[in-house]
Parts: C-alpha cells; structure tokens; sequence
C-alpha cells in the first residue's frame, strides 16, 4: 500500500466520509501505482460537467415546493454517459459527483462502450404522493433533457427510483422531442423497451462475481454463509439467487431493523413478508440483530448492498467475513479497506460487484436501438461471460501491481478511458 491512502494506525482517526473525496483518495492512489500521466489525472480527478437545479413542484394540498436536484457527467472518452438517479433526503452534490466517477470505472472494467454519470434530487420519496413524485420526475427530466438522451447520457434507477419513474422520464423526454425515445434510460419497465433479467442483473452479476472469488479462495458456495446489509433490489435478489445456489442467509437488515437465523433465514418468505409488512422486522423464526451487528457476524461472505459508508475505521476490526462484496456503491472507506486488506479479508469492489446492472442496462439500450429483443437465457448467459472476464481481468491486473482487488480495479479502468482520452486527443 502506498502513501496516498494512509498513514492509518488507530481507530481514534477521524475519517473523511466525503464520498466525492474518498472516490479522488482511491483514484489517486491507482494513478499512481500505474504512473498515469499528470495531465490526464487532473482531468480525470474531476467531473466534465455538472447541472444544479432548483425544482419547484406543486403539491397536491396547491401549495410550492421547491427541491434541490443534481445531474453529474464524469466522463464520456469511452461512449455516452450512463448512471443512476437516486432520490434521497440526504442526497449531494458531492455524493453524487463520487458515485458518477464510480461509474466510469465500473463501465470501463465491465468494458461497455460508455462513460460515467450519476444524478439524484434531495428527497424523501416515501413522503411523497404518486402524483407529487410524477410532477417532480417530469420536471427534473425537463431541465436535465439538455443534457440526456440516448447518444449522450442514459439514466437508470438507483435508490429509492424504480421502473414507474424511468417510465415517466422516458415520456418526459420522448413529449418534448416529438418521439418516442425509449433509448433515453434503462431500467424501464418491460412492454415500454425494458430489457428481460434487468431487475436481478445487479444481484445476479454479483452471484458471478461470488462464484469466481469461490473458486479463487477454495470455497464451496454451497457451504458458504452469509450477511446482507440492505433488502432491496440489489440485496434481496442476492439473497434469493445465492440462496438458490445453497448459500445459508443467516442474516439481513434494512434501514428499520435486522433479523438473524443461523440455520439460514427462507428467503421467498422474508421477502413476502417485507413485502406485506414494510420491513424485515420481527420476521417470524428469526432474532432481532442490530444492523451494525450485521456487518460484524462471523459468515463466510458479507454483502453490504445499502448505501456509502457502512465498514469504516470503526467497526473494519470486527468484520469477521472472509469476503466482502459491495453491492452498494462505496460501502467501505479507504481506511477500512486497508485495515480489511491486513487482515487478509478480500474485498470485491463495487465497480466490480455491482457491474451487472449497468452492464444489463447497456443491453436494454442496444435492444432498443436495435428494436430487437433478446429472451433471458440470452441476456444471462452474455452477462455471465462479461462479468467471469471482468472478475479475471481485475484479479489478474491486482495480482500483476502488487494490489488488493479495488486497486487493480481503478487501475484496468483507468488505463481502458486513458487510453481513450489519448487517442481521440483533447479538443480543440
Ligand atoms: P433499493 O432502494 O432497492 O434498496 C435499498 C435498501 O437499503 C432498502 O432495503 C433499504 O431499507 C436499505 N437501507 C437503506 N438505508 C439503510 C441502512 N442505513 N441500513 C440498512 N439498510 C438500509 O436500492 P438498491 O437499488 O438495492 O441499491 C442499493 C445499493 O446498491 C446502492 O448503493 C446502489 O447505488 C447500489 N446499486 C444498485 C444497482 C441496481 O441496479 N439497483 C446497481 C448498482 C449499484
């Protein structure tokens, strides 16, 4: 490990959570390790362009209100921009400029012909009508439509967004161009261009990504426990998957509680029972775990798939995982990646871990264009195979530096979009 990630010697140092200056920390210490040239750093350190916006919407009680919304591009050297939209309370701009940078690696690594981008609105979906969220999708659509569409930048849903509200960005978008336009994001739903296996494909892309650290690591899957922090797209559909595989999912939580069973908790039932009661909480057969007691349980595999921040120099000691896989994006900090990396606890990055979904968006997209649309066996077995050569590619770039798995990630990315800057060269 070199000097741009540390010194880190006691739990008593305060970490910078920053996401944005977390994600500059990571990059920064990949460039160095694979001598990029200074030119190129600077202007990758940073995002290409960024919209801040103020949303005024009319609730449904005739009064005002006005949200905060952001859409960043980070870079577009390999293809269009494509990332999320995450609606948050404790959404920004910041946050969002570090998941954009993320998802020019992630595409890179995954290598998809497309750059990196994220966008969010500050706001609490849950506390929001279905009309009071539509008026607002439509009008965060109408000021970033400069800036989107299928040859520039392509959303997708992240947290707390889902199908419904790429549903009615793509009819913003496709109203105000005068056609219809289902290329402009993914993750709609299936009879508006949607593609078939888009709702596992992060999940399922982990399963590949599980199965490939497994085999490295001498680990029977079928023998395997696991932690999953987080229930919902990403991490229920894990559950399910891993489970099918005969994972035991000894434990889960979500933003309200946790619930643990050593004996291995019946997935289809808990998420039945989410479904039914808001919340893993009290599931029956199961003891109540506090959602940091999660992250600490001794299993074989730890699937932090919430939000930024959760394995941090506080509790990077306690993880008793051999394996932690990111579904979300920027889980662990570069503090505590260092403390996991000492302990000889592998870590598959996000960039790497949660590529399935953009990886699947980017078949949404080529179906659409195409108008021409694959079965799911198809769409699987193409996800599999990008995502068995991304894992070799990053393993096999990590063991050749000398580095644990997130910065040979950075660096197999890094030099793909490097490579592209220098050869279309910087305009004019
Ligand atoms: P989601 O909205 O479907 O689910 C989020 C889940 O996290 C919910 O179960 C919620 O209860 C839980 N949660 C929120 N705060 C929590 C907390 N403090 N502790 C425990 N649980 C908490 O979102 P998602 O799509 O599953 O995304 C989860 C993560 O995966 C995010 O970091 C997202 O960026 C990442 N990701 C998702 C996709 C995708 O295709 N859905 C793709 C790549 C990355």
């Amino acid at each position: 490990m070199g000097t741009a990630r540390l010194p880190v010697s006691a739990t008593s140092i305060k970490e910078d959570l920053n996401s944005f200056r977390i994600a500059m920390r990571q990059f920064d210490y990949a460039a160095e390790k694979c001598g990029l040239e200074p030119g190129l750093c600077e202007v990758l350190r940073r995002p290409r362009r960024a919209l801040s916006l103020s949303l005024p919407v009319k609730m449904d009680d005739g009064s005002i209100r006005v949200f905060e919304g952001f859409r960043v591009q980070h870079n577009s050297a390999r293809g269009p921009c494509k990332g999320g939209i995450r609606y948050h309370p404790n959404v920004t701009f910041d946050e969002l400029k570090a998941l954009a940078m993320w998802m020019t690696w992630k595409c890179a690594i995954v290598n998809i012909p497309f750059g990196g981008a994220k966008g969010g609105i500050v706001c609490d979906p849950h506390k929001l009508s279905r009309n009071e969220l539509e008026r607002l999708t439509r009008r965060y659509t109408y000021e970033i439509s400069p800036l989107i569409g299928p040859d520039k930048d392509i959303p997708a849903p992240d947290v707390y967004t889902d199908a419904q509200v790429m549903a009615w960005i793509m009819d913003t978008y496709s109203m105000t161009h005068g056609s219809s336009a289902p290329g402009v994001v993914t993750g709609k739903p299936l009879f508006l261009g949607g593609s078939l296996g888009r709702n596992e494909a992060t999940a399922r892309g982990c399963l590949f990504v599980i199965r490939a650290a497994c085999e490295v690591m001498g680990t029977k899957l079928n023998e395997a426990t696991v932690a999953i922090q987080g229930f919902g797209n990403a991490g229920s559909i894990a559950a399910r998957l891993l489970s099918q595989d005969g994972a035991k999912i000894i434990a889960i939580s979500d933003s309200r509680a946790g619930v643990l069973n050593h004996s291995g908790l019946t997935v289809p039932e808990l998420v039945a029972y989410k479904a039914k009661t808001g919340s893993v909480a009290n599931f029956p057969g199961s003891t109540a775990i506090s959602n940091e007691a999660v992250l600490e349980l001794q299993c074989d595999i730890l699937i932090p798939a919430a939000l930024e921040n959760q394995i941090t120099l506080q509790n990077a000691e306690r993880v008793q995982a051999r394996v932690v896989v990111e579904a979300a994006n920027g889980p662990t900090t570069p503090d505590a990646d260092l403390v996991l990396h000492n302990r000889g606890i592998m870590v598959i990055p996000d960039v790497l871990a949660n590529a399935g979904g953009v990886t699947v968006s980017y078949f949404e997209w080529v179906q659409d264009l195409q108008e021409l649309f694959w079965d799911e066996d198809d769409v699987n077995r193409r996800l599999e195979r990008i995502m068995v050569k991304a894992f070799a590619d990053v393993h096999a770039t990590a063991r050749k530096h000398n580095v644990e798995m997130r910065t040979g990630a950075y660096i197999l990315a890094i030099d793909r979009v490097a490579n592209a800057m220098r050869t279309r060269g910087i305009w004019p």
